[in-house]
């Protein structure tokens, strides 16, 4: 290929995107509102995890989250307001709460898991560009002994069904294992495979990789709109000017509707609103990152800081920091570690995770406009997820054979 190609934003979905289609011979330039790096991309919890391969409609995850919600401990929360496509959203989220469905979103989530998993240990591999993967797996930590047996089932199942490795770690083994842990809880599973990077560092590292290959970045600059003529985008109108491209790709995360909504499509995503706190190393810091099950918390210890990320809000595209949810985070790190550390922040963050009802992201082309594709919806797993994303995208762009079916993202599949 030689056509010039444009990808709108610059998280790690983009990034990823532009690195694949520099690759496969692309002119590319990427467009980013903020700065590269600086969405969801930037304070999430930096787990490489091909254990997340079950999606969150689950059968009973309804009624779990509801339960949560009345005892006001809830992982997951919903601000009430009259949102007729946030209403949309949680109803097709209900229909997909049946076995066979969360099997298909599993296969689709496997499928991109182990093939981003692979494609970093490639990437990182390459001259200069060491993101610091660190492979110590991934620690599910059980308030309690039932809770912890519970886990059993659905351990085996992924282990028979997509040959992922994983050890019960018993309560009386639990603090030995993992040193930074309160004793007296009820257990934990390790998934082995799993791994974890700072999330600033792979996008520094994807960056670097893009402009090696020739890929122009640009911040600063909103796309405001795609103007269509017979069946392509001729102009991207944008708030540096006008741009033309041969294709484009949007990755513009959670705030992908807005402008594939110019192109007659909606996506059905919503910005499922997540929160962390980074915070100096605590003296006694966990050796693994972990996963608090009681309130869905997870931790993850940095080179040189920590950080604990986790909750969901569907409160619409709002910024606020909520000190409730921030005290829930802290809440947990204190009910499960010997040292949750103490002392201000380095930082208080929230992003939007680009939630879709099936937890499987869009990647492919926009349906009756030939030039345009989609990158987005990564929901809970995006960083995790985006090298395959990235590649399948640039292949389906180009017209060569993909790494993968594409079929499972399809942008129609709710239709
Ligand atoms: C608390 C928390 C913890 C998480 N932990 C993990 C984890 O451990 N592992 C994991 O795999 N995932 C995790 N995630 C999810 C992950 O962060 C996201 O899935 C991922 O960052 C999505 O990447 P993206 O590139 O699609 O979106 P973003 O990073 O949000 O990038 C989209 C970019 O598009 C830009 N943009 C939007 N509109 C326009 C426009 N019109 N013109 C130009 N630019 C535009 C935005 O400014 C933004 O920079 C977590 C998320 C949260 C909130």
């Amino acid at each position: 290929m030689s056509g010039s190609a444009l990808v709108i934003g610059g998280g790690v979905v983009g990034c990823a995107s532009a690195l694949s289609l520099a690759r496969l011979g692309w002119r590319v330039e990427l467009l980013e509102a903020g700065t590269v790096g600086g969405g969801c991309s930037h304070g999430n919890c930096g787990y490489v995890c091909p254990s997340h391969v079950l999606p969150l409609a689950v059968p009973g995850a309804v009624g779990t989250a509801l339960r949560a919600m009345l005892r006001g401990d809830a992982a997951i929360t919903i601000a009430p307001r009259l949102d007729p496509t946030l209403a949309r959203w949680l109803f097709r989220f209900w229909k997909q709460c049946r076995n066979d469905l969360a099997v298909t979103s599993a296969r689709g989530r496997h499928a991109l898991l182990t093939s981003s998993r692979s494609l970093y240990e490639q990437l990182f591999r390459e001259e200069g560009v060491d993101a610091h993967l660190e492979e110590k797996g991934l620690l599910l930590v059980y308030p309690n002994e039932r809770e912890f047996q519970a886990h059993s089932e659905t351990a085996a199942w992924l282990g028979t069904e997509f040959g992922i490795e994983t050890r019960a770690i018993s309560a009386a083994d639990l603090t030995e294992f993992e040193p930074a842990l309160k004793p007296g809880l009820g257990g934990g599973w390790w998934y082995e495979g799993d791994a974890h990077v700072d999330p600033d560092q792979v996008v520094t590292a994807l960056r670097l990789l893009a402009e090696r290959a020739g890929v122009s970045m640009l911040e600063g600059v909103t796309v405001t709109d795609l103007i269509v003529r017979g069946e392509s985008v001729q102009t991207v109108v944008t708030t540096a000017g006008d741009i033309d491209a041969d294709v484009v790709v949007v990755a513009t995360g959670a705030e992908a509707p807005f402008l594939s909504r110019r192109l007659g499509l909606k996506l059905p995503i919503q910005p499922g609103k997540g929160y962390s706190i980074t915070l100096r190393t605590p003296e006694r810091a966990p050796l693994v990152p972990m996963v608090f099950e009681a309130q869905h918390v997870a931790v993850t210890p940095f080179r040189d800081s920590f950080r604990i990320g986790s909750t969901m809000e569907f409160a619409g595209y709002d910024r606020t920091l909520s000190d409730e949810r921030l005290a829930l985070l802290r809440r947990s790190a204190a009910e499960h570690l010997v040292d949750p550390g103490s002392g201000p922040p380095l930082e208080e963050w929230c992003g939007w995770r680009p939630m879709t009802p099936d937890d499987l992201p869009f990647i492919g082309p926009v349906p009756r406009v030939n030039n345009v594709f989609v990158a987005a919806g990564n929901g809970m797993i995006g960083l995790s997820t985006a090298p395959a994303t990235g590649l399948l995208v640039a292949e389906l762009a180009s017209g060569v054979k993909p790494h993968l079916d594409p079929a499972p993202y399809r942008l129609d599949r709710f239709r």
